[in-house]
């Protein structure tokens, strides 16, 4: 098959195979370029769940575990493998890689595919910690997820990306095609927005935190971390006060309450908020790819940058294995997301916001480097890669 991207709405349809190998070997790249990667004998953490591993901040947060701490790591998923018509979806390729090199390192290196929301498959990763890994240093929880299936009652919830209130009209971007857009968004209604915190709130954390108790699946000190974002003001409306702003803030609550059920082990939860970066998630929320677009030429210009594995990479050797004490904000969360929210990085974002047009796109923007991030994540824009070539699914 001849796999060229296929992009609607934002959403890339397809994926290319070696491209996303590719991918995932850059990242791997990545760490072991850095100054101190740990033995296995001296890193901290031996044994790693990763729940949303397969993409985005959990896929860099594994590899991180993997080839900076060489530790093991099971991971979940929800991916499709390819048939002879389709291929399969980005995260798949992506795991494929991931395992098959860190098994190459006799790392210990699973992942299972499948509802993370669901009873089965949160049992079938406490029997497989059981019979194979043993007690897990540090939970990752790095879903991002449009429903869930509540496993007490099968009811289904679809999350929303909408703002409250009122409706809210920005300019918003069609990156692929590079048109300005002025979007508005109606208010979400209140089902809508508790079925978004049903989906993206704690409550499925707290889940597969006390079931990991429950079992002694813990180790003395674990860590438990999940992912947030506040961002700016600019992007508030749609999203830190919009629906699933709401579910985050349920996230952010749930962390001490879950530290608290871990005292027995001496763990913690921890929220991480992360930077805005280009992920299939991402790529789906109103007017944040212009902001993403123009948050990347800002941080370029500054020597800044960072995409996903940079800012894992970051926050596993300066947060939370920098040895003392975790640095928190006021609200106890780690704030990795400090150079995106530096104020002359935000004023220049603002200033940019403020002048671009269909004319200044590619002054004011990096609109390309948005496009390319979104291709590689795909598996496509790889210029090493002949993509009119056939390739066996
Ligand atoms: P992503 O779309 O790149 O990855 C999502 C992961 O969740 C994939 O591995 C996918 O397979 C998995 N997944 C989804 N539904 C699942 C299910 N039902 N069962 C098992 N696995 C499932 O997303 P991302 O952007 O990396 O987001 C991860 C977390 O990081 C989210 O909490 C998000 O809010 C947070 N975050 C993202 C950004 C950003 O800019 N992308 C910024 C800060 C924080």
């Amino acid at each position: 098959m001849i796999i060229k991207p296929m992009i609607r709405n934002n959403i890339c349809l397809n994926a290319h195979p070696e491209g996303c190998a590719r991918y995932v070997r850059s990242q791997i790249d990545y760490v072991r370029g850095q100054s101190a990667p740990f033995s296995a004998a001296d890193s901290p953490i031996k044994n790693v769940l990763v729940i949303g591993a397969s993409a985005g901040y959990g896929l860099a947060s594994r590899v991180v575990a993997s080839f900076g701490y060489r530790a093991n790591t099971l991971g979940v998923a929800f991916e499709k493998a390819g048939s002879g018509k389709r291929t399969a979806t980005p995260g798949w390729y992506c795991d494929r890689e991931l395992t098959a090199a860190a098994t190459a390192e006799n790392l210990r290196a699973e992942t299972i595919i499948g509802d993370a929301f669901s009873n089965e498959v949160r049992d079938q990763v406490l029997q497989k910690l059981k019979s194979d890994y043993g007690p897990i240093d540090l939970l990752v929880y790095s879903l991002a997820s449009g429903l869930r299936v509540d496993p007490a009652d099968g009811t289904t919830y679809r999350s929303v990306l909408k703002p409250l209130g009122k409706s809210y009209s920005a300019r918003s971007i069609d990156p692929i095609r590079g048109e300005l857009l002025d979007v508005t968004i109606d208010p979400a209604n209140e089902e809508e927005t508790a079925a978004t915190v049903k989906v993206m709130g704690g409550g499925d954390w707290k889940l597969w935190s006390a079931a990991l108790m429950e079992n002694n699946l813990f180790a003395t000190g674990a860590l438990n971390i999940a992912y947030s974002y506040i961002g700016p003001e600019l992007t508030f409306p749609v999203y830190r006060d919009g629906t699933i702003g709401r579910a985050k803030a349920d996230l952010e609550r749930s962390a001490a309450e879950i530290t608290s059920t871990m005292s027995g082990v001496d763990g913690r939860a921890y929220i991480s908020v992360n930077k805005a970066v280009v992920t299939r998630a991402s790529a789906v929320i109103p007017v944040v790819p212009l902001y993403l677009a123009i948050l990347f030429k800002v941080m370029k210009q500054r020597n800044l940058h960072e995409d996903v594995i940079q800012q894992m990479y970051r926050l596993f050797t300066t947060r939370l294995y920098a040895g003392g004490e975790i640095e928190c904000d006021d609200e106890g969360r780690v704030r990795i997301d400090d150079w995106e929210m530096r104020p002359e990085i935000q004023q220049a974002v603002i200033a940019a916001w403020s002048e671009v047009g269909a004319d200044n796109l590619a002054e004011v923007t990096d609109l390309e480097g948005y496009r390319q991030n979104f291709l590689n994540i795909h598996g496509f824009g790889f210029p090493q890669i002949d993509y009119s070539k056939d390739i066996a699914l």
